[in-house]
């Protein structure tokens, strides 16, 4: 039995035994099995990470039943015996089985035809060499790490290389170009000069790849520490103008009498790092890339005042459904915080001019509402000038506002709040039924209470209401 014996990784008790039951279990099936990829290189790396990758030379399903059962009483294994995977959830751990396999790929598809193969194999059909790594959990050389082509002087060059010739690696997988991509932005390595060339050369073999997985690897990079280098990488290789065209309408800058606007791209990838830098919220980071999304459509050039961008926020706002609709992302409330935020990102910028008045605070407190807060970030993010003096002064600006906002909250309780004379209260009164004039009358109480003309009570707004009624000659029924 292999007991304790050392790892070439750093890993915890608990995975520990894990794998020596994994040991055990292919030991007994007679089935060399080894751990690979992601695990072994995020380990290396000091990373935190859950999921296990088991490749074994043999049955994959079988194994995983095998390890199931020695692992505890009941624990479910479920596999695809299509694929020849199986996943075994033990704890915080996710444990994934497969065969060693050896793969050929043809033209107009990413799914190779699969054979079983050696461990050297499987090895080569791996994207990186820093993901190429495997532990071996065999008696004979248990806890030592197999790396035939120096992902470990990989990692430590911080370079992104492929185990074998690139064009073909990306050409067999083009889905292979997004995830170097991505793990240069998340581990900050750079791709080697001669991948990133052959990724370039088939950028256009991304079109095979599904919407779905493009998109799980684009919120992977804008999940990471520093997305500005993914979504660069990602123009320069000539893959953002096929998956996400919006985004290169906004680069460069166009020059008119002598006069520039900033390059809106680069921009838009500063306020990204910006905002990454204190939220890890993905969501606050998409209303970051799209903030500026409207500004294409709406640039103009005016004489005697230069570049100007009127309405990209209202028309950034409404390209937020269609840019999430193409790009697979939930249409949900989170497709309408992006939204939202796109749509009020200038207001707080006004609200630092002199004699703001209560009643504009209010109102973007009542706007905003729960997202106030997500929305100081976005505009604090969007001061992007190099000028540090500037950029002091505008923060400063910020800091007041977000005092204002608070005082404003705290006597008016505005957020989330809706006036005390609804909708139905309206009908009720008037014996009306659900159309343009009720809405009316609701927006002019609300729009009364928001500007202080009358106090946030029911009284005050129940008499605006018969006031505002009586103009239109509506009588109360009762
Ligand atoms: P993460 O889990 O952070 O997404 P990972 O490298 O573990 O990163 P997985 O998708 O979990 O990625 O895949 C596990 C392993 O399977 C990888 O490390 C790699 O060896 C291999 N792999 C995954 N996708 C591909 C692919 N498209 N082409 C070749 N090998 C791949
Ligand atoms: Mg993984």
């Amino acid at each position: 039995m292999i007991s304790s014996k050392p790892l070439d990784i750093p890993c915890s008790l608990q995975e520990r035994k894990v794998l020596e039951k994994i040991a055990l279990a292919a030991h007994e099936l007679g089935v060399p099995a080894y751990l690979i990829g992601g695990f072994v290189r995020d380990k290396l790396l000091g990373r935190k990470t859950k999921d296990m990758d088991i490749v074994c030379v043999g049955d994959g399903i079988a194994l995983a039943h095998k390890v199931a059962e020695s692992l505890g009483n009941n624990i479910p294994v479920s596999f695809f015996k299509t694929y020849g995977t199986a996943q075994v959830k033990w704890n915080e751990l996710e444990i994934e089985f497969v065969g060693a396999r050896k793969e050929s790929y043809r033209q107009e598809s990413r799914n190779p035809e699969v054979s079983a193969g050696s461990l050297q194999d499987d090895q080569n059909r791996r994207d990186f060499t820093i993901n190429a790594m495997a532990i071996s959990l065999k008696d004979m050389d248990y806890g030592s790490l197999l790396d035939p082509f120096d992902g470990i002087g990989d990692l430590d060059r911080k370079i992104i290389r492929t185990p074998l010739e690139p064009a073909q690696t990306f050409s067999d997988d083009p889905l292979r170009m997004m995830r170097a991509i991505r793990f240069a932005s998340q581990l900050q390595f750079t791709i080697e000069a001669t991948a990133f060339t052959a990724i370039r050369e088939n950028a256009e073999r991304i079109r095979i790849i599904s919407q779905e997985r493009i998109t799980d690897e684009f919120n992977k990079i804008m999940l990471s520490p520093k997305p500005s280098v993914g979504l660069d990488l990602l123009y320069k290789a000539g893959l953002l103008k096929i998956i996400f065209p919006q985004m290169i309408d906004m680069v460069g800058v166009e020059m008119y009498e002598g006069k520039g606007h900033k390059d809106n791209f680069y921009h838009t990838l500063q306020v990204v790092d910006n905002i990454a830098e204190n939220t890890r919220d993905l969501w606050l980071r998409w209303a970051a890339l799209l903030h500026d999304i409207g500004k294409p459509a709406t640039k103009k050039f005016e004489p005697g005042h230069g570049w100007t961008f009127h309405g990209h926020d209202a028309v950034g706002g409404k390209m937020v459904q269609r840019i999430f609709t193409r790009m697979k992302l939930p249409l949900s409330d989170k497709m309408k915080l992006v939204k939202k935020l796109v749509e009020l990102h200038l207001r707080p910028i006004s609200l630092t001019k002199e004699n703001i008045t209560d009643s504009a605070i209010r109102r973007l407190l009542f706007d905003a509402g729960d997202d106030i807060e997500g929305l100081m970030m976005l505009c604090e993010a969007d001061i992007t000038s190099k000028n540090k003096a500037k950029v002091k002064r505008y923060l400063e600006n910020f800091e007041l506002v977000r005092k204002r906002l608070k005082e404003v909250e705290e006597s008016d309780r505005i957020r989330n709040w809706q006036p005390p004379v609804t909708g139905e209260m309206i009908m009720d009164t008037f014996g009306l039924k659900p159309g343009r004039i009720v809405g009316e009358l609701k927006s002019a109480i609300r729009e009364a209470i928001l500007d202080g003309e009358i106090p946030n009570t029911y009284e005050a707004a129940y008499a605006f209401l018969l006031e505002k009624a009586g103009a239109l000659n509506l009588t109360p029924v009762k």
